[in-house]
């Protein structure tokens, strides 16, 4: 009995562990496990997992068939079914389940007939392949229900103990318990190898592999003798960190569900597992079952998945979804900066209504209705922002089908391409803009391609050419360049293929055959990679003024031969720099220098060469030259050969447009020899003026001195005559009279001498004086003499002149008295006009006289200088004499125009006040 005991103990303790184990797999596992009866179909046993693929409860499933379910149809069924039974055990046989809920799934099966207490049963193992994600997250919410359903584990495991206790103390329980162990133990080993996860089973104490299935192997990569007896460190499976982690996480906790590990294969490759763990006791001896479920895939999906979601987040696109009735069920940030609603206020909100209010879901529908036919449909319309813009997209709609190829949904990317549109518009207009501005441009456009074909021209580059635009696309530029400026051409072109820009001249020749100077401005053109593609011209037509610079050109050559051979030094100075930038070869005539040795010596001080006494005046004439822009001056300037020369020299300044000083322009003349004969002639003039001046002082002294004894003459021949006439002979009174006579004549003429002396001594202060009054003083003089001719005298307005007015009187009274007194046979006209010029008054005083024959015109005006003797007109000669100094004196000149019985005419100036 207590063998028998001992016997039943171990065996039921063995019972109870299998139990446990099968239990633990059957609820861990994450594939469905079902248990059939052979014979009639009927569900006997299955795990939550099987529930949870099918969709029915436990009560709706165990004794019903999955025929009765309709889980499969029927004719997949027994295809099914024919298998197994063919095969005994299948693997990897693709199944799909019609759940509950009339939603698909698509099943992996592996299956295998056992014996369950002699009765023929099939024990399948599914895995949903439906969906990686839905399996990934039907597992999560499996291991979120394992606390409950653990929990009911170990409540029906406590039921299960009671009845076994109960069974115990039944007398057949041994060969009960036998046949328990047997069924336990073949399906323990059952479920081992068909189990698509890894199971592995690890003593506590040092995590020794006691026993694994093949899926550990294959996740793994080692043969079990490789495996068995060896502790996963020692496989070098998992890294001493992660080891640790996972004992702490295992270790005093009765199980522990899905933990991430990442092992490294045999082969060195990494594996992603998610372990559940249970300890259990085997033989007494405390093991842990782990149970890992090979997630690498999922791992990789989850981790696209991330980085899709991440890569979506970040898209500057806004990309979201939508089911069938608009619901939007996806917003990704670029849709909350696009269309201005936050994740939050989007999603579950209905997507046309939000994005476009302004159609009905009915329309949109029907434009959806396209994704359909094209999978993907690209539009370009208006979608509404938040704040109520318009918002131009480039939309792409794609449809969400499932796996089972049912839509459910739709996905959007929204481009934003308002602002390129705005772009493209305004790029659009302003090529508008721009080809007007060519097509009107003053300036001739060209753009020929790298070897000189033109592509284009506008219309001024036409009309300058004289050719049509038509005629001129596709010639080549070469042919219209001028035969002389062809290599010029070429060489230009060459210079573009360099990537050179520059501006040239070029002659072309019109179509009519006149010549066409063009400036033109060059560039080479690219395309977006950077090649050469041809050239681009603006072209000015520089005809006229190229025409003008030649002239210019051809005056200035003969400009400078004229400085070249010029007799005087001609010199330009910049102002700026100070340095000579042209000074005449003459200069090694007249100063012995040559040009280059005349710019060294000023170089170092430009008053070395100016004479030193003419230094001052040197330079106020360059300071007047700043003011009057020319200047005149005469100074001494060094010879080479150490004299000094006189120099005349004509300073002019020139300007730049702004008012700014650029040059001075010299012409400097030798004026020694001039200088020399200016001195010679002064000392003449000098020896002249002393000489008159004596000679004034002479008459004047002789005829001052004469008066005396003249008196003394006439005084005793006049009381000669009185005392003795009559009482002498005849002769003798005749002789007295001849005295008295000369004596009298004598006196006159001295008196004239005098006069004639005294005009410049005697001369007063120069005043305004009024002729109409001289003359009427003049004529009231000669009243009794006009009167006595019968003269008639006519005159011009007279002027008020700078004068004295008793020279004045004199000058008139003796040129009216001479008109009178030399008249002809008719009784006397004379007249009296005035002219007035820049300088000076001329007056002319006419007559109707005797006239002057001209050979004695300019004798009249000599001291005592008669044409008739005293018997046919009286006078003594100086009257002109005196009216000619009076009229030098103040600064003018007298002349006369006569001829003899023509009367005469007498000119006389009086210049201005000064
Ligand atoms: P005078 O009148 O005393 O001879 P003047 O010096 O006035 O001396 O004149 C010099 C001479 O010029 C005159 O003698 C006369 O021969 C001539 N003469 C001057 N005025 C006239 C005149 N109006 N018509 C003709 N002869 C004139």
């Amino acid at each position: 009995m207590v063998k028998s005991d001992q016997i039943n103990n171990r065996n039921y303790e063995e019972y109870r562990q299998y139990s446990e184990m099968v239990s633990t797999i059957f609820e861990l596992n994450p594939d469905a496990i079902s248990l059939t009866r052979a014979s009639d179909g009927k569900i006997i046993d299955c795990n939550p997992e099987y529930l949870n693929q099918i969709g029915y409860s436990r009560e709706e499933v165990i004794g019903h068939t999955s025929l009765e379910l309709e889980l499969f149809n029927f004719k997949e069924r027994q295809l099914f079914v024919n298998e197994i039974r063919k095969k005994q055990s299948i693997s990897d046989y693709e199944i799909k389940v019609k759940r509950k809920d009339n939603s698909f799934i698509i099943i992996l099966y592996s299956a295998k007939f056992i014996n369950v207490d002699g009765i023929q049963t099939i024990l399948s193992i599914g895995k949903d392949i439906t969906e990686r994600k839905q399996i990934e997250e039907q597992k999560q919410k499996i291991l979120e229900n394992e606390q409950q359903l653990t929990e009911e584990l170990q409540s029906s495991n406590e039921e299960l103990q009671s009845t076994t206790e109960e069974l115990l103390s039944q007398t057949n329980e041994l060969q009960f318990v036998n046949n328990e162990l047997l069924k336990s133990s073949k399906l323990l080993s059952a479920i081992y190898e068909l189990n698509p996860d890894a199971i592995v089973l690890t003593t506590v104490s040092d995590s020794k592999i006691i026993d694994c299935n093949q899926e550990y192997l294959n996740q793994i990569g080692y043969t079990r003798d490789e495996t068995i007896g060896h502790t996963s460190e020692e496989l070098n499976l998992i890294n001493k960190v992660t080891r640790e982690a996972y004992i702490d996480e295992t270790r005093g906790n009765n199980k522990v569900s899905n933990i991430e590990i990442q092992g490294r294969r045999k082969d060195g490759s990494f594996i992603d597992v998610a372990y559940s763990t249970r300890q259990i006791t085997v033989n007494n001896i405390p093991m842990i079952l782990n149970i890992g479920h090979d997630i690498t895939e999922s791992k990789k999906a989850e981790k696209q998945l991330k980085f899709d979601s991440l890569l979506l987040s970040q898209v500057t696109d806004a990309v979201f979804a939508f089911d069938n009735n608009f619901k939007i069920t996806y917003w990704n940030k670029g849709a909350e900066k696009m269309f201005g609603y936050t994740q939050k206020e989007a999603l579950g909100t209905n997507s046309v209504e939000l994005l476009r209010p302004n159609y009905t879901n009915v329309e949109i529908e029907n434009k959806l209705r396209e994704v359909g036919k094209k999978k993907i449909l690209t539009n370009i319309l208006y979608v509404k922002h938040k704040n109520g813009n318009d918002i131009t997209v480039d939309q792409n709609v794609s449809l969400i089908v499932n796996d089972l190829g049912l839509q459910t949904g739709y996905v959007v990317v929204d481009r934003d391409i308002t602002e390129k549109i705005k772009i493209e518009h305004e790029l659009k207009e302003s090529e508008e803009k721009y080809r007007n501005i060519v097509e009107l441009a003053n300036e001739g456009i060209m753009i020929a391609d790298t070897s000189g074909h033109i592509n284009f021209v506008n219309a001024k580059m036409a009309e300058m050419l004289g050719y049509s635009s038509e005629e001129l696309l596709g010639t080549n530029a070469k042919s219209l360049v001028s035969k002389e400026n062809r290599n010029l051409g070429l060489q230009k072109i060459e210079n573009r293929k360099k990537g050179i820009q520059e501006s040239y001249n070029i002659k072309y020749i019109r179509k009519n055959g006149e010549e066409l100077w063009c400036l033109i401005s060059a560039s080479p053109m690219y395309d977006y990679k950077g090649k050469h593609i041809g050239n681009m011209t603006m072209q000015t037509d520089i005809t006229e003024s190229k025409k003008a610079t030649d002239a210019l050109l051809e005056s200035e050559s003969r400009f400078h031969s004229v400085l070249d051979n010029s007799q005087d030094v001609i010199y330009r100075i910049n102002v700026q720099t100070g340095n000579y930038e042209y000074v005449s070869p003459s200069t090694k005539n007249v100063l012995g220098y040559s040009p280059e040795e005349l710019i060294a010596l000023i170089a170092k001080n430009p008053l070395n060469t100016i004479h030193p006494d003419d230094r001052s005046k040197f330079q106020k004439g360059i300071k007047k030259l700043e003011q009057n822009d020319k200047v005149e001056m005469e100074y001494r300037h060094q010879t080479k050969n150490g004299g000094y020369c006189w120099i005349s020299n004509k300073i002019g300044l020139i300007r730049d447009n702004t008012g700014k000083p650029l040059y001075r322009d010299g012409n400097m003349r030798d004026i020694t020899k001039r200088k020399q004969i200016e001195k010679q002639i002064e000392a003449a003039m000098d020896e002249l003026r002393r000489s008159n001046e004596e000679l004034e002082r002479f008459a004047y002294v002789s005829s001052h001195d004469l008066q005396e004894p003249l008196r003394m003459v006439k005084l005793y021949s006049q009381l000669l005559e009185r005392r003795y006439k009559d009482n002498l002979d005849s002769d003798a009174d005749d002789f007295i009279e001849y005295i008295v006579e000369g004596a009298n004549r004598m006196k006159q003429l001295i008196d004239d001498l005098l006069e004639y002396s005294r005009v410049n001594s005697k001369a007063k202060e120069f005043v305004n004086v009024d002729i109409e009054k001289v003359l009427n003083n003049v004529l009231r003089n000669l009243s009794i003499s006009i009167t006595e001719y019968n003269v008639k005298i006519s005159h011009d307005p007279l002027p008020t002149v700078f004068a004295d007015q008793n020279q004045m009187i004199q000058v008139f009274q003796n040129l009216i008295t001479n008109a009178i007194k030399f008249h002809g046979s008719n009784p006397p006209e004379i007249n009296i006009s005035v002219q007035k010029d820049k300088k000076e008054w001329k007056f002319v005083v006419k007559d109707n006289g005797i006239g002057i024959d001209l050979k004695h015109q300019q004798k009249i005006f000599e001291v005592f200088k008669r044409l008739h003797t005293r018997d046919q007109y009286p006078g003594t000669g100086i009257g002109l004499s005196i009216t000619q100094k009076i009229i030098i004196h103040h600064g003018g000149q007298i002349w006369v125009e006569s001829q003899p019985g023509k009367g005469s005419t007498f000119y006389f100036t009086i210049p201005h006040q000064k």
